[in-house]
């Protein structure tokens, strides 16, 4: 789709203008996409948890259309075209709240927030019809703000994830490699992220498969899925985890180092596991290579979070930094970060008795 930003002009601006006018971000009339424009789509971009680069693109500019929705403005149920917005989250987040397994509140209103929604009008003696009327709403109301703070999706995956027990093999895992084919990604100092992030990819597979995880790849050579088409492989396939690999570009020649992102958007709603997930690769990722340690983030990226998985994505290092391209340019040291994630995976599933310290476990053990 067209990107929208500063100095642009038109319908589409003046609609981006009237949505964050909506939010309160935006004052007083303005005829072009200026300044103020710019800083009040910067500050959206930021509560979101969006790449905060002042652009309209394609996950811009359908956060500013769910973000026109607030629960109450139209009647919610499930539909041929799933119905979008922040009205749908706000639904999930009170379903899931009251302790309905809405799944996570993604905003779309699915198969999953229909069910749970159900549960809650069969519970509390409405019609359970499965639409989002005056009813439910006035339900919803008074039930006031009981249950906060249980956040029973977290509890959930935690569940999941115990019950699932610590040994790998039989466990599915989706290895989704950023860039390739066609799509070469970001380069530099005579590097491209799809062919660093497709040997990482390989490296990782064959670790992961000695260890007996089934392991399937989002993409082969030959086309690129959007992240949407990736989240919805990786749900498809019932997969336990989803590893996305990057490596990150900086105007700056001087940015370096790694980072981890998680699902988030700071409301409450971050995936606990997902977090753990992040937050392990990075420590490991760290304490076996050395880099610069960009810390971990919650971002609200389609791919983490149209998942139903725990999901990381890994942005390995900057292509646009001398001292990093040299590291990632070396197939030990990316043989190294494969043993590192392969080693975080594991450590995800072991009780807290039997974690390792960071830096230190050998995988497979029995090799
Ligand atoms: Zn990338």
């Amino acid at each position: 789709m067209q990107l929208y930003r500063l100095g642009d002009s038109g319908a589409a601006v003046a609609d981006v203008q009237a949505t964050l006018a909506g939010l309160g971000l935006l004052a007083g009339p303005h005829e072009r996409f200026d300044e103020a424009t710019d800083q009040a789509l910067r500050e959206f971009q930021q509560r979101r948890g969006l790449s905060v680069d002042g652009l309209v693109g394609a996950e811009t500019y359908r956060a500013l259309a769910a973000a026109r929705w607030s629960l109450g403005d139209r009647l919610l149920s499930l539909a041929t075209h799933p119905y979008v917005g922040d009205d749908v989250a706000a639904l999930q987040e009170r379903l899931l709240e009251l302790g309905f397994d809405a799944g996570r509140a993604d905003g779309v209103f699915g198969g999953r927030t229909e069910k749970a929604l159900r549960g809650l009008q069969r519970e509390y003696g409405l019609v359970p019809d499965g639409t989002c009327g005056p009813a439910t709403l006035r339900a919803l109301r008074q039930l006031g703000r009981h249950v906060t703070g249980g956040r029973p999706q977290v509890l959930r995956e935690t569940e999941t994830l115990h019950r699932s027990g610590a040994a790998l093999p039989g466990k599915v895992v989706v290895i989704d490699p950023g860039h390739g084919g066609a799509e070469r990604g970001a380069t530099g100092h005579g590097l491209e992220e799809a062919a660093v992030v497709e040997d990482l990819a390989a490296r990782l597979e064959g670790r992961l498969t000695a260890v007996g995880v089934r392991t399937l790849l989002t993409r082969g050579t030959d086309r690129s899925p959007t992240d949407a088409e990736r989240a919805q492989f990786a749900n498809d396939a019932g997969a336990d985890l989803l590893l996305s690999l990057h490596v990150d570009r900086a105007s700056s020649p001087h940015c370096h180092g790694v980072a981890a992102y998680h699902f988030g958007a700071g409301r409450g709603t971050t995936s606990t596991v997902g977090e753990e997930l992040a937050s392990l690769v990075q420590r490991e990722v760290v304490a076996r290579t050395g880099l610069l340690d960009c810390r971990v983030h919650e971002k609200t990226w389609e791919l983490l979070r149209l998942t139903r998985m725990p999901v990381v994505r890994l942005e390995l290092g900057h292509v646009t930094h001398a001292g990093d391209a040299a590291r990632l340019a070396d197939p030990a040291f990316r043989d190294t970060v494969a043993e590192a994630v392969l080693v975080a995976v594991q450590r995800l599933y072991l009780p807290p008795d039997l974690d390792p310290p960071t830096g230190v476990m050998r995988l497979p053990a029995f090799l």
